[in-house]
């Protein structure tokens, strides 16, 4: 490719003057001639059947008639006014209808001329009409560069205002292949383009903006697509192998006293096939002398607990510290109690480190973090400010990873002169094709068995209008002894409207369970009342626990066998599903009820079928990034995956596989790209990577 020609700005394209530059530029981000190449439409009009007046059906999509304008006239309106032409064929009448841009269309428009026009029809008062047409003289239709389908561009109002339609754009572009014709080189080796028959990068570009044939319209998008998919899976590969390369991380070589001890003597139970093969995972990349980025992916209740502290044992086994981050300060407190039980025989050092630390035990902790008294420390982000030192920290474990954002997880590699070994875990599944591009440059373990002589939890949908036999199964499995979760949306927006539901809530509950001790936690409350409510429910002393959604992340209450979530339809997939994961988790068969009014959308029907068919996290999560597109999935936002320009990473899973596949494949026999037959993917591959988003560069 010539980068000069497409590097050239914007203003010098013919039939762009400054105006149309500086809307260019601030409608669409088109600064140079690339950026409009780069400006693939959005969806196609097939035009290649023109309709006759009387062959117009109600409610049809969008279609072309030949024929021409009679009279024009301005109609007074309740805002305004609008312009009403009457449009005619040799077989009927119709109307076109401006309401905006009126002068300018009367003043171009010309009465008995043939035009071809194209829009939506209405129907109304025995008579179509086609507001806002797009037209074009026959004359000039009969001239132009003619494709069977037609491109149509995402626009803005005020470009679409300001006369840059989708024909101007269309023209444009049109001269775009004119000035740039012969000035592509491909962008993929030889290699991939004849194994997976692609066509030449300037016959997609070409045929994106103006498909030759359905056919070709095809492989252009085929084309591209991988393409994108490609060189961001290169990079994430590339990233990826680097970071094994370049940044050294600490060997530890011993598998010592903590680990065996606890091993041999106070393992509570025996892990799960899955939760060993995880263990060894890891140890092998905490001996392999590159540091670890690990993400352990498990279902709630799947056991990561255990395997983040025996991975922590090694770090001690080598004379290291070790911390874990939690989101919450409850669920930090939680790890923390969790790990002093199951340390309670051994010598280890775990400290705790919130937010709500006092200053003086902050000093205390800080000190003894220096002086290397401390060996495990938990906490919140507060374990994250620069104040806190470690002597010598060798592996940090992050529990909830879509809590953190990258740079957090950043903040943590800097606490050591190498940085530690970062294993990040998470509750929330995340689809493999996702994982794939999210977290491309993590290496991933993933503990797929639940724990045995777990039953799995029953899940239900009832109407609010069945509350009370709701209020009577609760009454029985009190009875049998076990403890009740009561949980009330909370978002942001109506925060004055959930607390009141929240509280008429805890209200009615009090009146139906007098003799029940209750806890409440929200998260107005502050949060010493918070840890003495949840306490009193983690002991056993109350047994229902009304809540808002801040028991979501992490809290294990094994006696806790029900989970009643209200206004369920409130709640996204991935919420729910993390919601019941709080039962379940004891020997007893645990139950979740999600509790809606009659009035559900379509979305949340599938929401809640989905959660009573299958209790299989990654199964829900591929329904969730379905319903939601990845946009709404914790983590896309830093991913890249959202600036996909073609492909998307739902859709085009397939592509996506394969294009990983390709990846992968040229990187193992070529690491650094440097045989001649993948010059082209090399030189492609250091622009991209200059300029960081691929479509700076590739087309
Ligand atoms: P999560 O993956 O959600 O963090 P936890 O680590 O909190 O899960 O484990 C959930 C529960 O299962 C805890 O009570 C834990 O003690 C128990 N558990 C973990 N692994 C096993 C196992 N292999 N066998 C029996 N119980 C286990
Ligand atoms: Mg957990």
């Amino acid at each position: 490719m010539n980068a000069n020609i497409l590097q050239t700005p914007i203003d010098y394209l013919k039939g762009v003057g400054p105006n149309r530059a500086d809307l260019l530029r601030k409608e669409l981000g088109i600064h140079t001639y690339q950026d409009l190449l780069n400006l693939f439409p959005n969806r196609y009009l097939d035009k290649t059947r023109f309709y006759k007046i009387n062959e117009l059906q109600r409610n049809s999509a969008e279609v072309q008639v030949v024929g021409k304008i009679t009279h024009i006239r301005s109609v007074e309106q309740k805002r305004g006014k609008r312009l009403v032409a009457n449009f005619i064929d040799d077989t009927g009448k119709m109307e076109l209808v401006w309401f905006r841009g009126q002068k300018w269309i009367r003043e171009n428009l010309k009465i008995n001329t043939p035009y071809v026009i194209f829009g939506k029809t209405n129907w109304f008062n025995g008579l179509f009409s086609m507001p806002h047409p797009e037209m074009e003289p026959v004359e000039e239709y009969k001239k132009q560069l003619r494709t069977a389908m037609q491109p149509i561009y995402s626009s803005t109002e005020k470009l679409a205002k300001s006369g840059i339609t989708n024909r101007v754009i269309n023209k444009l572009m049109q001269q775009l292949f004119i000035e740039t014709k012969g000035k592509f080189y491909d962008t993929l080796s030889e290699e991939i383009t004849t194994e997976l028959k692609l066509i030449p990068k300037a016959e997609a570009v070409f045929n994106i903006h103006f498909p030759q044939s359905q056919e070709l319209l095809a492989k252009a998008q085929f084309r591209l697509k991988f393409e994108e998919l490609f060189y961001i899976q290169l990079q994430l590969l590339i990233k990826n192998m680097l970071q094994k390369q370049k940044i050294k991380g600490f060997v530890f070589e011993e598998i010592g006293q903590n680990f065996s001890e606890f091993y041999k003597n106070h393992l509570p139970f025996e892990l799960t096939g899955a939760q060993k093969r995880v263990i060894k995972e890891i140890r092998a990349d905490l001996g392999s002398g590159a540091q670890m980025n690990r993400l352990l992916q498990g279902d709630v209740g799947s056991g990561k607990t255990i395997v983040a502290l025996m991975s922590m044992f090694i770090a001690l086994d080598n004379g290291f510290q070790a911390c874990l981050m939690a989101p919450t300060e409850i669920l930090a407190i939680q790890h923390y109690n969790d790990l002093v039980e199951l340390c309670e025989n051994l010598d280890t050092n775990i400290y705790l480190l919130t937010g709500s630390s006092k200053t003086k035990a902050r000093r205390e902790i800080h000190e003894k973090l220096e002086n290397g008294e401390i060996d495990i420390l938990i906490g919140t982000h507060a374990l994250l400010e620069d104040k806190v030192k470690f002597k010598n920290l060798g592996l940090a474990v992050i529990d909830e990873q879509h809590r953190f954002g990258v740079a957090q997880r950043a903040k943590l590699w800097r606490k050591n002169q190498v940085p530690p070994h970062i294993l990040v875990m998470t509750a929330t599944p995340i689809p493999r094709t996702l994982a794939m591009s999210l977290y491309g440059d993590l290496d991933i373990s993933v503990i797929d068995e639940l724990p045995p002589g777990r039953k799995p939890i029953k899940t239900v949908h009832r109407y609010d209008s069945n509350r009370l036999k709701v209020f009577a199964f609760i009454k029985d499995e009190i009875k049998k002894g076990r403890q009740v979760y009561i949980v009330y949306p909370l978002i942001q927006e109506s925060e004055k409207m959930d607390y009141k539901d929240l509280m008429d809530g805890y209200e009615s509950i009090a009146r139906e369970f007098p003799d029940q001790q209750i806890s409440i936690v929200h998260g107005q409350m502050k949060s010493d009342a918070k840890d003495y409510e949840m306490d009193r429910f983690v002991r056993g002393e109350t047994q229902i626990m009304v809540a808002t959604t801040v028991i979501e992340v992490g809290v294990n209450v094994p006696n806790a066998s029900v989970m009643i979530i209200e206004s369920a339809e409130r709640f996204g997939l991935s919420q729910l599903h993390q919601l019941r994961g709080r039962v379940g988790r004891g020997a007893e068969q645990s139950f979740c009820i999600l509790m809606t009014g009659h009035k559900l959308s379509n979305d949340s029907k599938i929401r809640l079928e989905t959660m009573t068919a299958t209790n299989d996290g990654f199964e829900i999560a591929e329904v969730d990034l379905k319903l939601r597109g990845p946009g709404d999935i914790m983590g896309t936002q830093q991913s890249g995956v959202l600036n996909l320009k073609i492909a998307d990473i739902v859709k085009d899973n397939q592509i996506l596989k394969s294009a990983r596949y390709h990846a992968m494949k040229i990187l193992k026999e070529d690491p650094n790209l440097s045989m001649e037959k993948n010059k082209v993917l090399r030189f492609t591959y250091s622009q991209v990577a200059k300029h960081k988003n691929i479509w700076n560069y590739i087309s």
